[in-house]
């Protein structure tokens, strides 16, 4: 890896707090940071250097999850961070700022590669973008990249806007757009799974695949993001980019070459697939959702529309199930049913795809992808019952790394970013291309043509998300916990 200064706007804020500082310390302990390496770390309270680093020092002994992590190289670590005071809104402190960035540079001996990571809220985005280049920060003799994290526009028209205003000052092969699912190992190794198991390659299209359910599910309800929420709802937060990726990793043909520009090839084919909801489609192929009063875990929660923050009539859903079609010849007739919800039964992100059951076995073979809060992958076959001849059962085959010594999805994508590969990011073709599926499904949720459905909170969402699959014939599969297998919802 190169030399290089990482530029992290907002490191003072939550994600950097819980997340990248984490990743970083863990790649600092894994010797997967450049050497030299300094991080400034911009934030705008006028905070001294050492009352930084006890934050960043607080921060990871609550969030690092590995608890074996050698903490007594943290001071090794926090030498590398320099917290740097600015408002980002002032012209006049990026030229400040890199003033300070250069000389920190002669002094580490640091080539002039600068990697500028925006956590900041995506208001902020474009105005950043410009300064670093009316400051010439972003003119540098090595490489430059930026790293952004969605949401990437509230539909298609603010996408492109801010699309065109960071292309003014990045090139796109610059931009490293964050999907923090595609850092997942479970995800990234989706490739590998279908491309060097023949048993799985050769079944992977629709002579054998009966459909695909991609589900992520959470307990948790608005928290302290109500008045983001509320103007959001889970097509923006959750379908238009984290399920979409999810579903065209799965139904993706694995180009021969894992680049990242072979990958984005065959992820636009997929998404250029994606068949079109026209307006009366929404109704037939779409739910919407929002919880009701209920309970989690024996504890009573309120209704989304009695939280805090949240309009007493809001029709924002915070459920949504969704019924796609790629048109392909290998996913011909295959329905792919995505699925996400606050306030869940259970919190799980999974991949599911269900096999045609053959004439004999009652229950299909199924692959399931565990993506998290667990990571692995369950087989599911049909063998004879020992000692039962002619009687089938089905036997599951689990794969469970050890979850420990997984790294976490931010580590996998700051290391891939410092490497300059764009492999797992979200290219701007996959955003517009995403954005235009999901439009016709804002604008119908936003005219109120699909009735809202409310759902307990603490249940697996509204029955018309179940009715969607039967329809078709088929059924949610839920997450094993209790049973000794997965069972399908209706036999619970
Ligand atoms: P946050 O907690 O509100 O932090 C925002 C950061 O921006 C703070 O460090 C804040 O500095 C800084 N900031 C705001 N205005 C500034 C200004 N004028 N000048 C300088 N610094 C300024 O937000 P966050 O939750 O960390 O989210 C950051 C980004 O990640 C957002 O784009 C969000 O959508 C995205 N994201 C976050 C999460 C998550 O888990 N938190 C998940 C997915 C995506 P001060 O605090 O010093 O004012």
């Amino acid at each position: 890896m190169d030399s290089m200064t990482m530029l992290l706007f907002g490191a003072t804020g939550d994600l950097a707090a819980r997340k990248l500082f984490p990743a970083l310390f863990r790649m600092f302990l894994d010797q997967k940071l450049p050497e030299p390496f300094w991080i400034v770390a911009i934030g705008r309270r006028a905070w001294s250097q050492s009352r930084f680093r006890s934050r960043v020092e607080k921060s990871l002994l609550d969030f690092c999850q590995d608890r074996s992590a050698d903490f007594s190289r943290l001071p090794a670590f926090l030498q590398r961070v320099e917290y740097y005071e600015m408002d980002v809104r002032q012209p006049q402190a990026y030229l400040n700022l890199h003033q300070y960035v250069r000389s920190g540079e002669g002094e580490r001996l640091i080539g002039d590669n600068r990697l500028f990571y925006l956590s900041v809220s995506p208001d902020l985005f474009a105005g950043i973008a410009g300064n670093l280049q009316s400051s010439g920060l972003s003119q540098t003799n090595g490489w430059r990249r930026l790293m952004i994290e969605k949401p990437f526009g509230s539909d298609l028209a603010s996408a492109r806007d801010l699309n065109r205003k960071l292309g003014e000052v990045f090139a796109e092969e610059e931009i490293y757009r964050i999907d923090h699912y595609l850092g997942k190992p479970m995800v990234q190794s989706l490739g590998t799974l279908k491309s060097v198991n023949p048993i799985i390659h050769a079944v992977w299209n629709s002579p054998y695949i009966a459909n695909v359910q991609i589900t992520a599910s959470e307990t948790i309800g608005v928290e302290e993001r109500s008045a983001y929420y509320d103007q959001t709802g889970a097509i923006r937060d959750m379908l238009q980019n984290h399920l979409l990726q999810l579903a065209i990793m799965t139904a993706m043909h694995v180009p021969g070459r894992m680049t990242a520009e072979e990958v984005r090839a065959e992820k636009r084919s997929v998404i250029e697939a994606m068949r079109p909801l026209g307006q009366e489609d929404v109704r037939l192929h779409v739910v919407r959702g929002q919880y009701s009063n209920g309970s989690i875990d024996g504890t009573p929660v309120c209704a989304y529309r009695d939280e805090a923050g949240v309009a007493p009539r809001s029709m924002t859903d915070t459920f949504v199930a969704a019924r796609l079609f790629i048109d392909l010849p290998r996913w011909q007739g295959v329905p792919f049913y995505l699925r996400t919800g606050k306030r869940m039964n259970e919190k799980s992100t999974r991949i599911v795809v269900q096999c045609k059951s053959s004439e004999e076995a009652e229950l299909p073979n199924l692959v399931v992808i565990h993506v998290s809060p667990n990571q692995g992958m369950t087989l599911r076959l049909n063998l004879h019952a020992p000692g039962m001849p002619g009687q089938l059962e089905p036997v599951e085959m689990a794969y469970v790394p050890n979850q420990k010594h997984l790294p976490e999805s931010y580590e996998m994508l700051l290391a891939e970013a410092m490497r300059g590969d764009r492999t797992h990011f979200a290219h701007w073709e996959e955003v517009e291309l995403a954005w235009r599926w999901v439009e016709p499904i804002l604008a119908a949720f936003a005219e109120n043509r699909v009735p809202l459905h409310h759902y307990p909170a603490g249940t697996n969402g509204p029955d018309a998300a179940n009715r969607l699959l039967e329809e078709d014939g088929f059924t949610w599969w839920l997450d094993p916990e209790d049973e000794p297998l997965l069972t399908p919802v209706h036999a619970r």
